[in-house]
């Protein structure tokens, strides 16, 4: 632990090593499978008195390698990774949700979860309702006869943040199993299992990897849940994480914390600048400290313009910022709500959870601050009237 309460990082990677020759990184255990010595050891296995890999869908020593530094870094017991952070929030859900089970899940929730509420759960006879932070916040009544809480703190696009603590308290005194996603936060600026919640995800895909080169998720818990999660969902839907995915996992987790720093310096000086702009009518960037536990700003907000900005001008005249989904990485990007909205059918949570077409979701990169915001400026003024 450093003087902020957060995992010291750098420590946790130091006692990671290959072990072979020297070697400063730990080897890719490029297997599907694991060959026992002899009849015994193979009974022995099975049995459960030994604990070897059998097969890498299950268990392969570089994935827990990944799986045990995340665990640390959330102050959990246990971690399983995943092929995505749809497959970690797919399997996080279905280890404990059965038909006639209602979910309470925060408005403004990754759309793609949304998705798998609406298009997969609910056929299935799961009920989803959805409810604001505020709601969660003060409602304890809300939480009654729910058996999950899905949770994002702050939730996505435009960045609301919530008491945990507060909402993990009424959850267990309903007996509500709290599920939160992490990735925006990271462990750096967010540890929700120290302040009560039940299981934390990311996609790791996002901050964790931190390169734009790997699509994969993470769950951790305490090692019961960690143990139905594995059995139930890792076992029988299968989207387990790759030894190389968690590799490069590994590797990302070395600058996780210098990485976060930079985006959080260039966050600030944007929201200080952003604020000497008449065309912003509203910026989503929730306050370091504005909820217990939330320690530090990420480098993904979202700004609203008003009528003065051409929008779809001012996305074609950046330069710096490149267009597109997903976030997190050393490049910047942007996401013009409008064009998600444009997306059709009645799946689409933005137009569900109103968010308005002059909205802009910015990911800041790694680049210098200083150029990223002249590119913002210039944009601007070929986009104004
Ligand atoms: C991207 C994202 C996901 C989904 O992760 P994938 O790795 O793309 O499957 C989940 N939650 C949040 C908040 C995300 O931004």
């Amino acid at each position: 632990m450093s003087d902020t309460g957060q995992p010291d990082l750098a420590t946790l990677l130091a006692m990671v090593t290959g072990g072979v020759e020297g070697s400063v990184t730990p080897p890719i255990v490029q297997t599907s499978l694991f060959a026992f010595d002899s009849y015994q050891d193979f009974v022995d296995r099975m049995s459960g008195a030994t604990s070897q890999p059998i097969y890498t869908r299950i268990q392969n020593p570089t994935v827990a390698v990944f799986e045990d530094l995340m665990a640390k870094a959330e102050g959990g017991e246990a971690a399983v990774g995943f092929a995505s952070g749809m497959a970690a929030i797919s399997s996080a859900v279905l280890a404990f949700v059965r038909p006639g089970d209602r979910i309470a899940c925060v408005e403004h929730v990754y759309p793609d979860a949304y998705r798998l509420f609406e298009r997969l759960l609910r056929p299935f006879g799961v009920e989803i309702t959805y409810h604001s932070t505020d709601a969660f916040e003060h409602d304890p009544d809300l939480l009654k006869g729910a058996r999950l809480a899905y949770l994002e703190s702050p939730s996505s696009v435009v960045f609301r943040p919530m008491n945990l603590s507060r909402v993990a308290e009424y959850a267990k005194r309903n007996g509500v199993l709290t599920v939160t996603d992490n990735s925006w936060a990271t462990p750096v600026f967010q540890r929700p299992l120290t302040q009560g919640i039940d299981v934390v995800l990311h996609s790791a895909s996002k901050y964790i990897s931190g390169h734009s080169d790997t699509v994969a998720g993470v769950v951790i818990a305490s090692s019961d849940l960690i143990t139905q999660i594995r059995d139930l969902s890792l076992s029988l839907l299968g989207g387990k994480l790759a030894p190389f995915e968690a590799w490069l996992l590994t590797r990302g987790l070395r600058t996780l914390e210098v990485r976060m720093l930079r985006h959080q310096a260039t966050a600030n000086t944007f929201l200080e600048r952003l604020a000497g702009l008449r065309c912003v009518t509203a910026v989503h960037s929730p306050e370091p400290n504005s909820v217990p536990g939330l320690t530090g700003r990420a480098g993904l907000l979202s700004v609203e313009f008003d009528d003065s900005v051409d929008i779809p001008r001012f996305v074609d005249a950046l330069k710096l910022f490149r267009i597109g989904v997903s976030w997190g990485g050393f490049e910047s990007l942007v996401m013009p709500a409008q064009a998600a909205l444009s997306q059709k059918g009645d799946q689409n949570s933005l137009q569900r959870f109103g968010v308005s077409p002059r909205l802009v979701r910015f990911s800041l990169g790694l680049e210098s601050a200083d150029d990223l915001w002249a590119d913002l400026e210039d944009a601007l003024s070929k986009s104004s009237t």
